[in-house]
């Protein structure tokens, strides 16, 4: 499991080691927790179990060195952000090969997946120039009963210590995603790494490491989020939270003090498909949007209601395309590649066999080997079935027959979650309509739901999270606005 060149420090023997106070270190608690290869379910990597005495030690590195960023001139912090997108570009080979490992990501996926977040973050620092570099000037003549007496200057100040707590299925695209807009805004960073992905995140700190930022400013510590979790989301010196990830999100919100949340969560996005709709599309979306990287993406289609009319043929449609599709290994670039953990595949196969049980059209033969499990549609799926309403995060999807578009709509406003959701029309003015009717963050028209491209707004409603993404959002989220108000002697009225 040796690593090289660059990447060298960041292991000691076979356990890679976490980054405090602009070190790499290993820790005292001689403990280390096991990263499973997916695929082969071996021992892939292993990594530090790190102890509370060291989690408080970043914290306070971190609360010292945000003092000195936060006077950092903006165009320095962006320039050093600039100069670890490069270098994390430049790792890309290394860093894509670590997701193949840790989370059976197809290696093309893998790649893009660094490269987007490379883009993420020089995206970040010029938006960053621009968004922080203006603050609003205010008088107070306009609201009644003043004279023109006040100024008021208002500009975006940062928070002070963002614990960022990614899952497993974009590593580093989701840490990015929260430690660029933190840092750019004069924060500094505390990323837990997903246990699964971990290996990845520790080599895309190292090239923040690696870019120069300041000790203190950035820091990974790692170890079980069940062990470690609370102990970081409840630390006093946290001024902020952005989350992605399940259920455990809920629990935080719950358990965290009176600071800003960002919570990205779980979704059971719905795909609408109306009698007009263009079936080669719409099926080419499905397949897409609900298989991609096996169907562990928070914005798969996780659940297709199709008028009755269309329902046979676009059925055929999906089959064909899901025929297609390639299943094996992630080093060979397939479509379909195993799911994250064993305990994932049970649960999958839990939902698929309560759908058996009550009486579902299986329109392939139920397959899996391992943690491999092979594309399946799941047609004629009725209410009263779990995976009508729960989120496989697996290759697995329902279709539910309709028979108005309203049952379509009810079905999507019934659910716990709110993520996204998609409707397939010609009809532009009836999209609008459904769009509006539909209790989620964003819909999408005539497309898959997608979390990108990363500028865009992104939020969850209901159980599906607090807040909204997308660089800008990010950015103001993790900044407070402070106002000096100048007070004048005499009332001052510019002449006309
Ligand atoms: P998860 O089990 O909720 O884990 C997410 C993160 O939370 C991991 O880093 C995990 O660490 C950590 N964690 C676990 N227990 C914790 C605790 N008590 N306190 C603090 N942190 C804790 O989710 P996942 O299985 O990685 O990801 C799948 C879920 O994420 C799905 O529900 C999916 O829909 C959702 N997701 C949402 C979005 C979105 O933007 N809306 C995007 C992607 C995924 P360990 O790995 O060490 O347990």
């Amino acid at each position: 499991m040796g690593e090289n060149g660059v990447f060298a420090d960041i292991i000691a023997g076979d356990t890679f080691k976490y980054y405090s106070d602009g070190e790499w270190k290993v820790s005292a608690s001689g403990k280390f927790v096991p990263i499973i290869n997916p695929t082969n379910k071996k021992i892939q990597f292993k990594v530090q179990a790190c102890t509370q005495e060291e989690v408080n030690k970043v914290m306070e590195s971190a609360k010292s060195a945000q003092k000195l960023w936060a006077k950092t001139p903006l165009w320095k912090r962006a320039e050093l952000l600039h100069k670890a997108a490069a270098i994390l570009k430049d790792h890309k080979k290394p860093i894509a090969d670590c997701l193949v490992k840790e989370i059976a990501k197809a290696a093309k996926d893998a790649a893009t997946e660094v490269v987007r977040s490379g883009d993420l973050i020089s995206y970040c620092a010029e938006e960053g120039v621009r968004v922080l570099g203006e603050g609003k000037f205010l008088m107070s003549d306009s609201f009644p009963g003043n004279e023109r007496t006040k100024y008021c200057l208002t500009s975006k100040i940062p928070l002070g210590i963002v614990l960022a707590i990614p899952p497993f299925n974009y590593p580093v695209n989701l840490s990015v995603s929260k430690i660029a807009p933190a840092l750019i805004a004069g924060n500094s960073l505390v990323l837990k790494p997903p246990t699964q992905g971990a290996v990845s995140a520790l080599h895309m700190i190292h090239c923040f490491h690696l870019a120069g930022f300041p000790k203190g400013v950035i820091s990974c510590v790692t170890g079980k989020g069940s062990e470690i979790g609370d102990f970081l989301t409840m630390h006093p010196g946290v001024n902020c939270i952005s989350f992605t990830g399940g259920d455990t999100g809920i629990a935080i919100s719950k358990k965290a003090g009176m600071i800003p949340l960002q919570m990205e969560l779980g979704g059971k996005d719905a795909c609408i498909i109306l009698e007009d709709a263009d079936l080669d599309l719409a099926s080419s979306s499905i397949v897409k949007g609900g298989f991609s990287y096996s169907g562990q993406r928070c914005t798969a289609v996780k659940v297709v209601l199709v008028m009755e009319s269309i329902a046979d043929s676009l059925v055929k449609k999906v089959n064909e395309k899901l025929g297609k599709l390639t299943v094996g290994p992630p080093e060979n670039d397939c479509d379909i590649t195993p799911v994250v953990t064993e305990s994932s595949a049970n649960f999958i196969e839990g939902l698929v066999m309560d759908a058996k049980k009550k009486g579902a059209t299986f329109c392939q033969e139920y397959k899996r080997k391992d943690n491999l499990i092979w594309p399946l549609l799941i047609d004629n799926v009725k209410p009263d079935m779990r995976i009508a309403w729960e989120e496989p995060f697996g290759p697995v999807l329902p279709v539910v027959r309709i028979s108005k578009v309203e049952e379509g709509i009810h079905h999507c406003n019934a659910s716990n979650f709110g993520l996204q959701g998609c409707i397939f029309t010609k009809d532009i003015n009836k999209a609008i309509l459904i769009s509006d009717a539909m209790e989620t963050g964003t819909v999408q028209i005539n497309s898959a739901p997608a979390r990108g491209p990363d500028h865009f707004p992104f939020q969850g409603l209901k159980d599906s999270g607090i807040g909204s993404q997308g660089v800008t959002n990010s950015i103001n989220m993790m900044t407070k606005i402070k106002s000096t108000v100048i007070n004048l002697p005499t009332p001052s009225y510019t002449m006309g």
